[in-house]
């Protein structure tokens, strides 16, 4: 018998035939003996509708109500599975996030889990009971709602796995595993069968969706097995779990895009010590994180210092580095929102070198110019012009011997 935490994306619950299929499995799991936390998505669309109307009544919608109202769509189906297995006879229960002692931050939107009180699921499991947890929402210590950012449903789910010392959590979605790259991207995209935290970690930090970062954050940190597969079969999908000798001996194990970022240059910054930290304390006391810094010394004392935002930061960030070039005496602020980041990503890189030459020379082949690199130790990213983004990515699996046999 085992204690199983299954996660269900939104296409999974799309409508009441999927969150049927869902009970279906679920059913098995219990049928065979396992004991079964199910942690469900919003169904697909339903979290950016709600962001619509919320936009609707109001311009700039009260980050609190935001989240009351984010909320509803996980609680919609958690109710509806749980009714359906009922309906079938088993024993079900449904929880809100606050239900299943999930307890974070105040961060409204983006809220942090601080602490599980695992005890409600854990009565109820030992009750016979399947417990049906409503993903990617908590309280925080007044009792508000929160939520955990897009994608927070995987985070649920591993959260709840660790606070269970679950057998495994098991990621249900809409494609097969964890893939080489975007299968929706290249369709010579192989799945893998096994991938260790740290490179799954930076394959969800540069752009795969298919995990949120900090759900993978969390699995790493309490070695919490991950299984993601699909919903609609039965094969067996990928394992994120720590190294072990039985792993592939691969210098590059995937390649990432993100289109979420913007750049911003600062053109002539007066070459003096503390003008970066004049640029970049007002961004982060906005909560505005960076991601990729390059700095360009030029003659005369200048210098021209580029960082990427996400997209979502963008308005503000542009906002506060316009006020600041003012103050420092940059003269000229340039800006580009039409740009992708494509990154390679392997932990062989530690120890092989002409990674970063290959990268270059392919991208070179297809005339696709680099705008900004930025590398550590097991990837390097790349920032191109967005209308190549997905040239780039077929490029660079190719490149590197991804491409599945056919
Ligand atoms: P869910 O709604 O089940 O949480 P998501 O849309 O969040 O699903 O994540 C699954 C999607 O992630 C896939 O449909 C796929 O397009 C995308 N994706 C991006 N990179 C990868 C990758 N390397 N492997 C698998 N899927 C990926
Ligand atoms: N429904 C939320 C979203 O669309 C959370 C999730 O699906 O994991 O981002
Ligand atoms: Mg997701």
């Amino acid at each position: 018998m085992a204690l199983r935490v299954q996660k269900y994306g939104g296409t999974s619950v799309a409508d009441i035939e999927c969150i049927n299929n869902v009970a279906d499995r679920v059913q098995k799991a219990s049928d065979q003996g396992d004991k079964v936390v199910v942690v469900l998505s919003a169904m697909s669309g339903v979290t950016d509708s709600l962001i619509g109307l919320a936009r609707q009544a109001s311009e700039t919608p009260d980050k609190r109500e935001l989240d009351v109202l984010l909320a509803t769509g996980e609680q919609t189906t958690a109710a509806l599975l749980a009714m359906i297995l009922k309906s079938r006879g088993y024993k079900a229960k449904s929880f809100l996030g606050f239900q299943a002692g999930i307890k974070t931050d105040k961060t409204s939107g983006k809220a942090r889990i601080l602490d599980i009180d695992g005890e409600n699921i854990q009565q109820t499991l030992e009750d016979g009971y399947i417990a049906v947890v409503a993903g990617f929402q908590g309280a925080d210590a007044d009792g508000a709602i929160t939520t955990l950012g897009r994608g927070g449903s995987d985070t649920s789910a591993v959260a709840i796995a660790s606070s269970l010392k679950a057998d495994v959590c098991e990621i249900f979605t809409d494609v097969d595993g964890v893939y080489t790259t975007d299968p929706r991207i290249c369709n010579n995209a192989r799945k893998i069968n096994k991938i260790t935290y740290e490179e799954m970690l930076e394959m969800a930090i540069l752009g795969a969706k298919v995990l949120q970062i900090r759900s993978v954050e969390f699995a790493k940190k309490y070695n919490v097995p991950i299984h993601v597969r699909s919903s609609f079969n039965e094969e067996e999908g990928t394992m994120v779990v720590n190294e072990s000798s039985d792993m592939e001996s691969v210098i590059v194990s995937g390649i990432t895009l993100d289109m979420n970022e913007a750049r911003i240059t600062l053109k002539r910054v007066p070459d003096q010590p503390g003008v970066s930290a004049k640029i970049f304390t007002p961004l982060a006391k906005a909560e505005i994180s960076v991601d990729m810094i390059i700095q360009n010394t030029r003659s005369h004392g200048e210098t021209d210092l580029t960082f990427t935002v996400t997209k979502d930061d963008f308005e503000r960030a542009k906002e506060i580095s316009q006020k600041v070039a003012r103050e420092i005496g940059a003269p000229e602020i340039l800006t580009a929102e039409e740009i992708a980041k494509v990154s390679v990503i392997g932990l062989g890189m530690k120890s092989h070198s002409g990674v970063a030459a290959t990268m270059f020379q392919a991208l070179a082949s297809e005339n696709i110019n680099i705008r900004l690199i930025s590398t550590s130790e097991i990837r390097i990213s790349c920032i191109i012009l967005a209308k190549y983004a997905e040239l780039a990515v077929r490029t660079l699996h190719s490149a590197f011997g991804l491409d599945q046999e056919k």
